[in-house]
């Protein structure tokens, strides 16, 4: 039996596909329909589905959202397990099994199972067993519920019965923070955006190819179309086809078409003699070479109709785009533009084309973040505010309008205790509730998260590399999700040269630049003393995580690390 189990943080497509199992002993039953009531494809009996939908209520009280966690590799293993052992009872062809974990809205399915097997007995039998001892046997579980007012706004996120292990006034470490982050972050609403406008947007719904692609018999090459077995001396061009041209015909042998490349092929068993390949005389050739390409792009050779190009969950860049626009989906649905405002804040900080004087500090962190942004498809307002509270709160209330429709606030300094730190009581006059303020990393500690309904805020301090570090694990994790991609990841690697520090009593997130060593990578650590540098971001391309107490890591060590530019290729 096939079977294909998807963990994932992203909504389940509305429509999936049944797999392409081998084919069936007994033909397709016409009465036997999917659930949605298309016919299911002729290899199987039976292709049913199910999907578990999250309800409006939970243990009594009104919810917005459930949340899933998982042990992902345990998850899939078991799921896998209990497959195989059910399907000896109840043999079925192939099983597509998607969980999806992380906060799921109401409304939407968080389990999708559908099986392909040749009779429905065995299908409807083998689902009702996996989902009777999928809850028993599967390290899945419902972390909490949302309840209904959080969606609206209030200050109370959670019901259920996991409290937050985050206080707002404890330092919680690098995971717990990444995990209320990412579970204070649900996918923003789908909107449809034209092509032009979707680049760098997380796809929100599976496309697939409406039609083969190449969807006719096209030629490769400038020359001559004839019959494949044709075996004639002499032949007569009877027609041109230039890319163009659809006229479809059938070939006889003894005659030809003159196409051009690209042409679509009048009909099927044919092959293209190139140009170079024969001797003309009038409309008669004679084939000089023979080859044994056929020189022709086959019907459905690149992608077969139906099946997915593109899935739900994936960020459109060129190529998707490209494929997207070949298949006709001129308005894919996708994550919305996000708003976001940035203020810097403290009165020694001037623009980056005025000369400093003592005491003065140009502003670096305005143009940090909004290079940072650029990956993540958004609206970026940029001001200052004056160290001075009361004037922050004038000016911020001339713009209040503006701030009820943002997705994200973000802003530079002022984020730690001191008399003129005002980030943290600045949100919460904003309404944010405040989730963590600090956070046991270095660079990076005094690091505030706010929410404010489906509105979330951070403080950064204003050190230019704790607000490259904060960016990275913090920021960027809630922009992926709040666009319902998939935040980003730590990943493993392994030190170039070693590290020789003091022990640090907080975990360290250490800039490095890492580059592929027989599809492993390699990381160098670049120098820094304090959170003020600032040079080592021009070559640092990741963070490696050194833990609490660590003194020394050796050259070869296994380390965790976090990219700070997408990965390609190699084996990871
Ligand atoms: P703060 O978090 O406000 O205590 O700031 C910590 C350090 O970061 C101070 O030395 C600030 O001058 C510096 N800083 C704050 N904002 C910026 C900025 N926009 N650009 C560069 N440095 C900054
Ligand atoms: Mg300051």
């Amino acid at each position: 039996m096939e079977i294909e189990v998807q963990l994932t943080g992203f909504p389940i497509a509305e429509k999936i596909f049944p797999p392409v199992v081998a084919r069936a002993s007994r033909p397709f039953d016409e009465n036997q329909k999917l659930a949605g009531g298309t016919p299911a494809p002729l290899s199987h009996g039976a292709w049913l589905e199910f999907r578990g939908v999250v309800r409006g209520e939970e243990k009594g009280q009104t919810i917005s959202a459930l949340e899933y966690e998982a042990y992902p590799e345990m998850a899939d293993r078991e799921i896998r397990r209990l497959l195989q052992e059910i399907s000896a009872r109840h043999p079925c062809q192939a099983v597509k099994v998607i969980h999806r974990v992380g906060v799921i809205p109401v409304g939407e399915t968080s389990i999708y199972v559908g099986v392909a097997s040749p009779h429905r007995g065995e299908a409807i039998a083998l689902l009702a067993e996996f989902m009777d001892r999928l809850k028993q046997d599967v390290p899945i579980w419902k972390r909490r519920a949302r309840s209904a007012e959080h969606r609206l706004g209030a200050n109370q996120n959670t019901v259920g019965n996991t409290p937050s292990r985050c206080s707002a006034l404890q330092p919680c470490s690098l995971d717990e923070a990444i995990s209320q982050i990412v579970s204070h972050c649900p996918p923003l609403p789908s909107v449809r955006a034209p092509l032009a406008e979707a680049f760098g947007r997380v796809l929100r719904e599976t496309v697939c190819a409406p039609e083969d692609l190449p969807p006719v018999d096209r030629s490769t090459r400038d020359g001559y179309a004839i019959r494949a077995d044709d075996a004639a001396e002499i032949i007569s061009i009877v027609d041109t086809l230039h890319a163009a041209d659809w006229k479809p015909r059938q070939l006889k042998s003894g005659e030809a078409v003159r196409v051009a490349t690209g042409a679509a092929l009048p009909c099927e068993g044919l092959r293209v003699v190139m140009q170079e390949h024969v001797e003309r005389d009038g409309d008669k050739l004679r084939i000089t070479k023979h080859e044994s390409t056929l020189n022709i792009r086959k019907r459905g050779e690149d992608v077969k109709a139906g099946s997915p190009l593109v899935t739900s969950g994936a960020r459109l860049d060129a190529g998707r785009l490209a494929l997207l626009a070949s298949a006709g989906c001129a308005q894919p649905l996708v994550s919305p533009r996000l708003h976001v405002v940035h203020f810097t804040t403290g009165d020694e900080i001037i623009p980056p084309d005025q000369t400093p004087k003592p005491g003065q500090i140009r502003d670096s962190n305005s143009i940090l973040i909004r290079g940072l942004l650029q990956e993540f498809p958004c609206e970026l307002t940029q001001s200052h505010l004056p160290e001075d509270f009361e004037t922050a709160k004038q000016l911020i209330s001339t713009i209040n309008h503006q701030l009820s429709t943002i997705n994200l606030l973000l802003v530079s300094g002022g984020a730690s205790v001191g008399e003129k730190d005002f980030t943290r009581p600045l949100l919460e006059m904003l309404g944010f509730e405040i989730v963590f303020s600090q956070v046991n990393v270095r660079p990076g500690r005094p690091l505030i998260f706010g929410v404010n309904g489906n509105r979330i805020a951070f403080g950064l301090p204003g050190n230019p590399l704790s607000h490259f570090v904060c960016f990275r694990f913090a920021v960027a994790t809630a922009l992926a999700c709040l666009a319902g991609g998939e935040p980003p990841k730590f990943l493993r690697g392994q030190l170039a040269g070693k590290l020789d520090d003091k022990p640090c009593p907080r975990e360290t997130l250490w800039p490095a630049r890492w580059e592929w060593n027989d599809s492993t990578p390699r990381l160098r650590l670049l120098p820094w003393a304090s959170s003020g540098d600032i040079t080592c971001l021009t070559a640092a391309n990741a963070l490696v995580r050194v833990p609490a107490h660590c003194a020394g890591l050796e050259d070869g060590a296994k380390v965790d690390f976090l990219p700070t530019t997408p990965i390609i290729g190699g084996g990871l």
